[in-house]
């Protein structure tokens, strides 16, 4: 199936706002296998709304449009797509006292614009809105199927989890059963791994591979089609064993986990903690990990020790020690690791030091970096010569760090 995105907003033509359901509704797309051909933008403006509309349904099986389903005089997409493809409007009555009872528990005047909220395109299957009050819908017609969304994303997005997945899903089976699976790599590059696999890319049919590199990360996509869902997963599973054979050693997960989420749900799960002492990263480890909902649960904290009279003060590294075996080295790096679980009374502790650039520092170039990690009676350090701008070289660090982690 082939789809595209009609996003209805002025705002976004006038560059006020940035069409982010787009993004988000391409990427949940492509997750369901549905191919997205083209994104648009519109005004609220009754005829170009129609002529995009128009020209959209020559050409794709589903058109998500998203905005302009609100009370005001400007939103107008129902009406213009009712128009368009010569439905009436009705009112839907879930919809409509779920408004009524909005108003009436606030107390507040519900106007006659409110439930125009709860119109809907005659036939067509409802959205609820967990978020807000105006309704989504879905409608058939010739083969197209047209499905509007409210525009703010923070009714869209839920409403296309909660409700439109299960639809179009439930469309698709009525076609085939499509299922994707993201395998995720990391210490290898985009080029060497498909040079690994690029057999099974030049002669792939179904499954199909795509590999996609962002942020030092590398994901194939494996896609399978057909009506036998048993058989589409044993298509899977084989391709994904062959693939694995020859580059298992850089994969680390599934799914839409990233390396630092993955290390913190494992953390979590074991009920470990883990502090940091960071010297070239600056704290960005610390950071991506709290980033992440529920970090307090496994960081108790860390040290910046970019300096070494900060190496002495916070993690009693002394200047003698940083003097003799240098600030960027395996032993400074170790010692900063175990110092830091010591003093943090963590289960883990992970240590970076290197030269993030653009000057060298001990003799060093730009991107040597170690990363020290300890446990209860355990430690070890890591040499990596990484190549890039500084800001690059901290981040790919941060990445290194949790992965070494995770293979702990
Ligand atoms: P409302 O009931 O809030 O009026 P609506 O369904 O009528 O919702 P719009 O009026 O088109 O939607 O947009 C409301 C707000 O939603 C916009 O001001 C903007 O903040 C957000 N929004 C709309 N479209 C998009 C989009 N494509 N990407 C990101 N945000 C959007
Ligand atoms: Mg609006």
């Amino acid at each position: 199936m082939n789809g595209e995105i009609i996003a209805v907003g002025s705002e976004l033509l006038l560059g006020q706002i940035v069409n982010s359901n787009a993004k988000y509704l391409s990427e949940q797309l492509s997750y369901l296998g549905i191919n997205i051909y083209y994104h648009s933008v519109v005004g609220d403006n009754d005829r170009r709304l129609s002529d995009v509309v128009k020209g959209s349904m020559d050409r794709s099986d589903i058109i998500i449009l998203t905005g302009g389903l609100g009370p005001t005089k400007d939103d107008l997409t129902k009406e213009s797509v009712a128009n368009t493809i010569g439905k009436t409007l009705v009112y839907d009555r879930e919809t409509e006292l779920k408004i009524e009872n909005y108003f009436k528990q606030r107390e507040r005047e519900m106007t006659e614009n409110n439930r125009k909220q709860a119109v809907i395109l005659k036939g067509a299957t409802v959205f609820p809105n967990d978020h807000g009050l105006a309704c989504g819908m879905a409608v058939k017609v010739d083969g197209t199927t047209i499905i509007l969304l409210p525009g703010p994303p923070s009714e869209m997005k839920p409403m296309f989890e909660n409700y439109v997945i299960p639809y179009l899903r439930m469309i698709q089976n009525e076609q085939e059963f499509i299922e994707s699976r993201i395998l995720r790599f990391f210490g290898i590059g985009e080029s060497q791994l498909v040079d690994e696999i690029d057999d099974i890319l030049d002669n792939q049919s179904n499954p199909t591979v795509a590999p996609l590199a962002s942020d030092g990360e590398v994901t194939l996509r494996l896609t399978v089609k057909g009506n036998d869902e048993q058989e589409n997963s044993r298509l899977l599973n084989s391709l994904q064993n062959v693939i694995l054979d020859r580059v298992g050693d850089y994969f680390y997960g599934q799914g839409e986990e990233s390396l630092i989420h993955k290390l913190v749900n494992e953390l979590k799960m074991n009920h470990k903690k883990i502090s940091t002492a960071e010297s070239l990263t600056g704290g960005l480890f610390a950071a991506q990990l709290t980033d992440i909902r529920g970090a307090s649960q496994i960081f108790p904290g860390g040290i910046v020790t970019y300096s070494n009279d900060v190496k002495q003060l916070g993690l009693e590294i002394n200047h003698s020690f940083i003097k003799k075996e240098g600030a960027v080295s395996h032993a400074c790096a170790k010692e900063m690791a175990v110092q830091i679980r010591k003093k943090m009374n963590s289960d883990y502790g992970i240590s970076f030091t290197g030269v993030a650039g653009p000057d060298p520092l001990e003799g060093k170039r730009p991107g040597f970096v170690y990363i020290g990690i300890s446990s209860n009676n355990k430690v070890e350090s890591y040499e990596l010569k990484l190549a890039g701008s500084r800001k690059n070289i901290r981040e790919r660090t941060v990445k290194y760090g949790a992965y070494f982690l995770l293979q702990w």
